[in-house]
């Protein structure tokens, strides 16, 4: 069985977000870039499929500027066996993604698609859900537990205040939670090998998607700054503070 794998260059999620002086949105200027780290675990649950006997190639597609490819060469070296670069360099929004995938998908024909839950650039969490419905195939979102069984795939789904397990025949699209692995490092030899695999290079126009986008961003802001703590003497001071300042009780 093929696994597909979509993943994301996003900034580098150890980096501090800044906002453009004009609030047009995030400034991205020689800034660190990496793999979207939902997309990463990913990347390993393929992988860890492959090992298990489960898949037979996973096959890594991204879509963005050229520099892409770096990430496309991440997940050849964490495992995955070649790539497919869709060029954009436009950002793109979560539906044309999808509508890119679900081209990819009727070529590639692979059994099970696996996706990051979210971008921590967007935070839109959409792409996967959006894949489901394009494609009408079942979706286990949010997953912390992969299980392949014959034609089926049971899901342990993290959702609010505990687990939900799921099964949905393949083929299917899988989205991926925090807790479902801890992706590997690419050893050395694996990045070198990375280099020899194959990666295409197409188009959104390739597969017929009008990729304009459907959303204007207003503006894009830093978040409040919060305020600093403060200690408090005596019960009375907090009881005071809590229904006088925070307005709580
Ligand atoms: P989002 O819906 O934007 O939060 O993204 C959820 C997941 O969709 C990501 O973790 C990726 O697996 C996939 N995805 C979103 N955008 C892209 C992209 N430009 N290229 C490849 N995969 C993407």
């Amino acid at each position: 069985m093929k696994v597909l794998v979509p993943v994301k260059r996003v900034l580098d999620y150890n980096l501090k977000v800044r906002v453009k002086p004009d609030q047009s949105g995030v400034d991205l200027s020689n800034l660190k870039m990496s793999m979207n780290p939902f997309c990463e675990i990913a990347v390993e649950e393929a992988v860890r499929l492959k090992e298990k006997g489960a898949a037979t190639e996973i096959v890594a597609v991204s879509i963005g500027p050229d520099q892409a490819q770096e990430t496309i060469r991440t997940a050849l070296a964490m495992g995955a066996d070649r790539g497919i670069l869709v060029k954009a360099d436009a950002e793109m929004e979560p539906l044309a993604v999808a509508k890119i995938l679900e081209a990819v998908v009727a070529e590639e024909a692979p059994g099970l698609v696996i996706l990051g839950k979210q971008a921590i650039d967007d935070d839109s969490n959409q792409t996967g859900q959006m894949l489901a419905a394009l494609l009408d195939w079942p979706q286990a979102t949010f997953a912390s537990q992969i299980t392949l069984d014959g034609g089926k795939a049971t899901v342990v789904r993290e959702v609010d205040g505990g687990l939900q397990t799921v099964a949905v025949e393949l083929p299917a699209v899988v989205t991926t939670d925090l807790r479902l692995n801890e992706p590997r490092y690419a050893s050395l030899p694996n990045i070198m090998k990375a280099k020899k695999k194959p990666i295409d290079l197409k188009t959104p126009a390739d597969y017929g998607v009008d990729a304009a986008p459907r959303l204007q961003v207003v503006k894009v802001t830093e978040p409040p700054k919060r305020q600093g703590g403060a200690k408090v003497k005596t019960v009375d001071e907090l009881v005071d503070k809590l229904k006088n300042e925070a307005g709580v009780l």
